[in-house]
Parts: structure tokens; C-alpha cells; sequence
């Protein structure tokens, strides 16, 4: 057997007749993503169980939207007007490390909560998950998403070792990591039921990032695996999935940390990921290991008391502060709470036994900060869930802010940016977003994964005008990560939102575009699946 040519197989399950359905109010609550993309709109839903339902959905359907949680930041889960296949029901976990493998096998329709949940009762961990926790593990493959450990752990596309995925034709492959290698000359074959397909590798470089979805990967000698992974639904539907997942799950302490100047707290993000990145090299049991850095500018501070996520969070965060981080410091799994407090106040009274958190206590005490920060033990899980509220209640203020101002003007979007440059270039990218957004007019909240160097600028519209001003603003900002040897589009995707769109195109050019639509006429020649999202049909 050839390397490059995979064979498909016909699906399994139940051959019922498609089950559509047309009631207006579950509809209703499918016609948006989270980033309120306007004009979404369907007529049809499916919610298969089995992946003969999902095959038989394909193949009678003009265009369809695969969708998971919709929590989509790019508007490439609203749909406009295709047939929606949810995965909501294929929600099953069907087994976890079977025979010390490793990895785990779920349903597409599994969210990364409720995997979490089921990993955590094994003492098993899964890195790579978005900060929001209801999102489907089927989406975050599509979208090859990120997250605030990535630091440590990489990306979805590092963890994903298998995956079944229904093509629009209805035939089904099951991808494994390593079993299907792209020809010397650049292409897969595929044997599906109709014939043989060949689907061209395309030739653009990809960006050297810690984290990117941006269209089709391509790289020579690549894995057919890649290609599906970060495809946002358009190449096909993806219903099961194999994940590795680390055997020993680490305990968490959470800090909060506010500052009083953005230099400061971008040195001590710098000497953080430095000693951590120590102390992976040396592998040292006492040395800092963090995990994951993130970060809330002052506009988010302001937020966050204008709607009272602080007093609701029991957080104190000084007038003064103009930024604050929110750091996982990851612990052996054995240490207890007390244990915890006891070294925290040892170290505070430089009494303490040499240990991780010691360490990194006695660095935010030279770092003058330790006072007022704001620290969640392992196993004190209501205080870390009021933590990560406070940092999860930003883009939900935001978000809730967009809704308003489209409630005045249905025109009205989310308007937001998510790129990614070397740490050190990261304050060079922050000021170019201040000077911008400064000269601009523009009310604007920057949060994110600072310890990857990938920052999400987000403008809180008032007007159209700000949305159409916020848009040439990020382009602006697209243009500078790539000029800094970042990319525009870290862990989000692209969509439908044209400014994406447009970053792409700024990205590979117009050839890379047209290399990814020969791979989506190959695989997808009726342009069934998603029309519109990653370029226009
Ligand atoms: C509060 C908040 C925080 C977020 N934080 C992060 C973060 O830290 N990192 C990050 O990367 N993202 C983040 N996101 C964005 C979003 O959560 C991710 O993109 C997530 O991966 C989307 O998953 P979903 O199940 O909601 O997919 P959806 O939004 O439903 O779909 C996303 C895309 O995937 C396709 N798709 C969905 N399911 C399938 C399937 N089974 N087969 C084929 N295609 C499919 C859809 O067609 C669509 O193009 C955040 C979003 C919100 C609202």
C-alpha cells in the first residue's frame, strides 16, 4: 500500500431517513456564532447520531454547516442559509487511555468541559483546550484551536493522533497520524467509492508561529491528518476523534497579579517564561513551570468594574493597576492546599523550604507586586473559578457591548484581532495597537495569551462608523504582525469574516488562495461544505 493513497469506507449506523428539523425557534438559537456575524440565516437542521445519519445529511444536501458550539470568534459558524448538521448528540466518550495508550476517543459533539471533567476522575489531562470550556472537541479541531497553555503544550494540532471524518460524498476516512504522508510530488490520493480523487499539497510556506489557523496546512512530506485539522468544516465533517492526553494530571495555582506599569509586567511575563522554559530544559523538581500566561489591559480592568466582575468575583484590583496577569503555575500533583498556603507565607517571611511555588512567590516579591496579588491554591477550586470568571468575563462584557450597539444597528460586528509575534516584539505590537486605536478614536479592550505573544485587540463599537474604522485598523495591525515575523491569524480561524479573509490572502497571496481552492475542488467539487467560510465560494 502506497503511503500518499488512503481508502474510504462506506459509514456504519443506522440507515433511517434524514430527520430535518424545520421548528423556527430551535433554529433560532442556531443562527449566530459569538461573533455576532449578522445576516445568519436557516431553514434546516440535522442532528445526527450515527455517521451514517451525518453521511446521508451530505449527500442529499445542496450546502450544509457543520457546526459545534458556535462559540466561533470569525462568524464561520453562522450559517447563511445551508443546511445545519449539528454534533450535538454525538456526544459520547468512548474510552479513556484504553491499554495505557494515552489518548482518549470521543464524539465530535463532546465539549471540552465535559472532556475535562471525565480526564480529570482518571488523573488524566488534556492541554491544548480554548479558554472556553463549552466549545465541541469537533470545533476545535476544525479551527485547530489554541489556548492559554499553548505556551507549554502547543497546539490542537500537536494532540490530535486520529480522526473520522465523513467527506462530502458521503464516504468516510479514518485518518491516522502517520499512516498517510503527502507523495514527493506533492498531492494525496484518496479511493473513494466514485473513484479516485487526487488532492494537490499546496506549496506556500507557512508562517513559523507557536500557534496558527489560517486555511489549509501545507508543508512538503505533510500528514493527511493536517490537512483536516484547522480546515474549519469545509473539506469535511469530522465525528470522531483520538486525542492524546498526558498520563499524570498536574495540580493548578492560580495568580492573579495586577500592575501599575506595562513595562513591568511585560519584564516579569518576560522572566517568567524564561525560568520556565529552564526549567524544562533541566527538567529541575523545584524549578517555575508555568503553563500559561494571560493578560487583561487597562480598558479590560475598566470593564470588569464598570460591570462588576470584581466585587461579584470577591477580587480587589487597585485604581492604579493598568494591566493585570493571570499566570497557571503548574505544581506536583501530591501538594495539598496547606501545604500550598504553608510555603506561600514561607516564602513571604523568606522561611520557606526551596520548592516551585517558593520560587515563584520570592519572584513576585522582587517583582514588587506580591502584596496585591490574588492566589488560588491547588484545590481551592471556587476561589480559581472566580479567578478565571474575572478573565473569562472580558470578552463576555465585550461581547455583550456588541450585542447592544447591534441592536441599534443590525450592521454592527464584532470587530476584533488575533495576532500572533515573537515574544520579543510583542510591546512593539502593543504600542502599534495604542498608537492606532488613539489615532482612530476607537474604544478598544486587548486581552489574551501574552505568554505566546498572541493578543486579541477588540474595538467596543458605538457606531457602524467605529466597526468600518476598527476593520482598517485591523488590517493595520495584520500588516505589522507580519512585518514583525508574527501572523494575523493565530487560533481562531478565518470564517466568513472578510477581513480575515483579506488577511489570508495578505498572507499567502493570491496563488496560496487558489492553491487552497484546488484542494477544496478536489475534495469538495459541488462546494457543498461551508460556502463562503476561508475564501468565497
Ligand atoms: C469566550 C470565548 C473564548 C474563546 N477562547 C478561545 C481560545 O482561548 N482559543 C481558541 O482557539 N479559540 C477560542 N475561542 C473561539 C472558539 O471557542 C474556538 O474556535 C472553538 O474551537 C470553536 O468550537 P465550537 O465547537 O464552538 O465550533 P463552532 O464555533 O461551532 O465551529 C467553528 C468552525 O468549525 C467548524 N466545525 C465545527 N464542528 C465541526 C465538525 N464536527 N466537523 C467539521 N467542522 C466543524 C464550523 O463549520 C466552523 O467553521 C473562544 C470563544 C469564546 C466565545
Amino acid at each position: 500500500m502506497s503511503r500518499f493513497l488512503i481508502r474510504a469506507r462506506q459509514p456504519w449506523g443506522d440507515n433511517g431517513p434524514v430527520r430535518l428539523v424545520r421548528d423556527p425557534d430551535i433554529l433560532a438559537s442556531h443562527l449566530r456564532d459569538a461573533a455576532y456575524f449578522p445576516g445568519g440565516h436557516a431553514t434546516e437542521l440535522v442532528a445526527p447520531v450515527t455517521e451514517m445519519e451525518v453521511a446521508d445529511a451530505l449527500r442529499v444536501s445542496e450546502c450544509v454547516l457543520a457546526i459545534g458550539a458556535q462559540s466561533s470568534l470569525t462568524g464561520g459558524a453562522t450559517p447563511m442559509g445551508e443546511r445545519l448538521i449539528t454534533t450535538s448528540r454525538m456526544n459520547r466518550i468512548e474510552s479513556i487511555d484504553p491499554a495505557g495508550a494515552g489518548t482518549v476517543r470521543v464524539q465530535a459533539g463532546v465539549t471540552m468541559a465535559a472532556l475535562d471533567a471525565a480526564l480529570a476522575a482518571e488523573g488524566r489531562y488534556y492541554p491544548p483546550a480554548p479558554t472556553f470550556g463549552g466549545a465541541f472537541v469537533g470545533g476545535t479541531i476544525a479551527t485547530n484551536a489554541a489556548g492559554a497553555a499553548t505556551f507549554k503544550y502547543g497546539t490542537t494540532r500537536e494532540w490530535v493522533q486520529a480522526l473520522t471524518v465523513v467527506l462530502p460524498s458521503g464516504d468516510v476516512l479514518d485518518i491516522e497520524r502517520g499512516a498517510t504522508i503527502a507523495h514527493s510530488d506533492g498531492y494525496f490520493d484518496l479511493q473513494l467509492a466514485a473513484g479516485r480523487v487526487r488532492v494537490p499539497v499546496p506549496t506556500y510556506t507557512m508562517p513559523d508561529v507557536p500557534k496558527l489557523s489560517a486555511g489549509y496546512f501545507a508543508a512538503p512530506d505533510m500528514d493527511l491528518i493536517d490537512l483536516f485539522i484547522g480546515s474549519e468544516g469545509t473539506l469535511g465533517v469530522i465525528t470522531a476523534v483520538t486525542l492524546r492526553v498526558l498520563p499524570i494530571r498536574p495540580a493548578f495555582c492560580l495568580v492573579f497579579i495586577p500592575f501599575n506599569h506595562r513595562r513591568q509586567a511585560m519584564e516579569f511575563v518576560h522572566r517568567l517564561r524564561v525560568t520556565s522554559m529552564e526549567t524544562w530544559d533541566t527538567g529541575n523538581p523545584r524549578g517555575v513551570d508555568i503553563s500559561a500566561i494571560e493578560h487583561l489591559d487597562a480598558r479590560c480592568l475598566e470593564v470588569i468594574r464598570e460591570d462588576g466582575l470584581d466585587v461579584a468575583n470577591g477580587v480587589n484590583i487597585p485604581r492604579s493597576a493598568v494591566m493585570a496577569l493571570l499566570v497557571t503555575l503548574e505544581l506536583p500533583p501530591s501538594i495539598t492546599a496547606e501545604e500550598a498556603f504553608h510555603q506561600i507565607g514561607g516564602a513571604e517571611m523568606q522561611l520557606a523550604p526551596d520548592s516551585p511555588l517558593a520560587r515563584f512567590c520570592r519572584m513576585l516579591i522582587e517583582a514588587e507586586v506580591f502584596d496585591d496579588v490574588e492566589i488560588a491554591v491547588p484545590g481551592d477550586n471556587a476561589r480559581a473559578e472566580q479567578l478565571l470568571a474575572l478573565r473569562e468575563g472580558v470578552p463576555a462584557s465585550v461581547n455583550k457591548r456588541v450585542g447592544l450597539a447591534q441592536q441599534h444597528d443590525a450592521r454592527i460586528a464584532k470587530t476584533a484581532a488575533d495576532m500572533i509575534v515573537p515574544f520579543a516584539k510583542m510591546e512593539q505590537l502593543l504600542e502599534f495597537y495604542d498608537d492606532e486605536f488613539r489615532r482612530r478614536g476607537l474604544d478598544a479592550a486587548v486581552w489574551g495569551h501574552i505568554s505566546d505573544g498572541n493578543v486579541h485587540p477588540n474595538v467596543i463599537p458605538r457606531t457602524f462608523a467605529d466597526v468600518e474604522s476598527g476593520r482598517q485598523a485591523i488590517l493595520a495591525f495584520g500588516r505589522e504582525s507580519i512585518r514583525l515575523g508574527g501572523a494575523p491569524l493565530a487560533e481562531h480561524g478565518v470564517g466568513r469574516n472578510p477581513i480575515k479573509q483579506q488577511l489570508l490572502r495578505e498572507l499567502y497571496g493570491d496563488e496560496g488562495i487558489e492553491e487552497m481552492r484546488a484542494v477544496k475542488r478536489a475534495i469538495d467539487p459541488e462546494w457543498v461544505l461551508a460556502p463562503g467560510v476561508l475564501f468565497p465560494p
